[in-house]
């Protein structure tokens, strides 16, 4: 456990989450399935490193590469993960709302920007990727999480 480490849980308590950002930085996800997922953007912390998880932890497949876990007493939406074999196998976005220290924390990428309802938008200069931008970062190797750096880091 480091100066960085993430404490939270979810909504009702039963499931518990540590994580070690790779940054100290928020990511939104306007895409559809995120949209159904939480009823907004999904705001999330990437993390490379495995999270420790305790409680009833559900799973459910989401895509051929990746799963969604959430709590099956509350609903409360905990991460998403690549499970794909590749570079990116085992990279999280957990969801930011589990943890009382992302409150400060500030939003550095918004993904699927072009699937952004119209009825909201967040303010700030940060990135910002379409679909298509999206798809060809992720051919690069990068992730969501490091959007505008040098690529994935290793
Ligand atoms: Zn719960
Ligand atoms: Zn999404």
């Amino acid at each position: 456990m480091s100066d960085t480490t993430l404490k939270g849980q979810c909504l009702c308590g039963a499931v518990t989450v540590e994580i070690e950002p790779a940054q100290q930085v928020l990511g939104a996800c306007h895409c559809a399935m995120c949209r159904k997922w939480t009823s907004g953007p999904l705001m999330a912390v990437h993390t490379t490193q495995p999270i420790r998880a305790e409680g009833p932890v559900k799973t459910y497949a989401s895509s051929q590469w990746a799963e969604r876990a959430f709590c099956p007493e509350c609903g409360s939406s905990l991460w998403y993960a690549f499970t794909a074999e590749g570079a990116h196998k085992g990279h999280c976005f957990v969801s930011a709302g589990l943890f009382e220290g992302t409150r400060d924390l500030p939003l550095s990428s918004e993904v699927y920007i072009d699937s952004k309802p119209g009825g909201y938008a967040f303010a700030g200069d940060h990135v910002r990727l379409t679909e298509a931008q999206m798809m060809a970062a992720a051919a690069d190797g990068m992730s969501m999480g490091s959007t505008g750096s040098e690529g994935e880091q290793q």
